[in-house]
């Protein structure tokens, strides 16, 4: 079911003490009762004492990244089963950033969600071209195959379970924005492409985030578009203040 989510990936960032510093100022400050769904993405070494920490909240935990495989001899690298055992269900997959320094292609990013799946887990799939697609007006095509080529191979029943990012590589951590008019005409083609992929159902029920510099000052023009569904936060998630300034503008 469509709803609105906004999720803070806080990347390399935050040791031990720092992440339960950030997560008590989440839970203190946060105002509950509120409709929208908060996730936070600690790294992997501070996953499980996360989870354990927002026990009896309504914040949920993300792990940045998962490996394809169920396990093995894949030195340096988590499986859905780990995650699963410290109570991570969801799971970010394709984030720019593992796309280019890690050269996260998409077929490893297809089998990932697969894997990801099969598990049961909720998958934030990331995509969105760089400033050269932008500027060549190839942007539409990018976002497209990235779809279809991370996306499009699963069934219908298997969408419940995917949340889509929208990040324009040019907007992630630089501090530039997409424009609101920007974000709504990717966010209402990646709508329309999974409808004419499945149906109106699949396409309506789907939260498409954005993600890319967003901030206080900018989010509640971002999430008013009507096929804005919330957000996927960098730099602005590590800050108590700014990240819960996001999410009340997503309300
Ligand atoms: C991100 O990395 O997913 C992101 C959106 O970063 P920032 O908000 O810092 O641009």
């Amino acid at each position: 079911m469509r709803h609105t989510i906004v999720a803070g990936n806080w990347k390399m960032h935050k040791t031990y003490s720092e992440t339960h510093t950030l997560l008590d100022e989440l839970i203190t400050k946060l105002p509950s009762g509120k409709e929208v769904e908060v996730i936070v993405a600690p790294t992997f070494t501070n996953l499980a004492s996360a989870v354990a920490h927002l026990e009896g909240t309504n914040i949920q935990v993300a792990a940045q990244n998962v490996h394809q495989a169920e396990g093995g001899a894949f030195t340096g690298e988590i499986s859905a089963q780990m995650l699963l055992s410290v109570g991570v269900e969801t799971v970010i997959i394709g984030h720019s950033e593992r796309r280019h320094y890690f050269n996260e292609t998409d077929a490893v990013l297809a089998d990932k969600v697969n894997t990801a799946l099969r598990h049961n887990m909720r998958v934030i799939f990331c995509i969105g071209e760089e400033l050269k697609d932008r500027e060549s007006k190839q942007y539409l095509n990018v976002i497209f195959n990235q779809l279809t080529d991370g996306l499009f191979h699963l069934s219908k029943d298997q969408w419940k379970n995917i949340v889509i990012a929208y990040e324009p590589v040019w907007a992630i951590g630089t501090g530039e924005t997409a424009s609101p008019e920007q974000a709504q005409e990717i966010h209402a083609f990646i709508r329309q492409e999974i409808e004419r992929k499945y149906d109106k159902n699949v396409a309506e029920n789907t939260s498409i985030l954005y993600g890319g510099s967003v901030k206080p000052s900018n989010a509640k023009e971002i999430f008013s578009k009507p096929d804005v569904d919330g957000g996927l936060i960098g730099g602005a998630a590590l800050v108590a203040d700014d990240f819960i300034a996001i999410i009340e503008a997503a309300n």
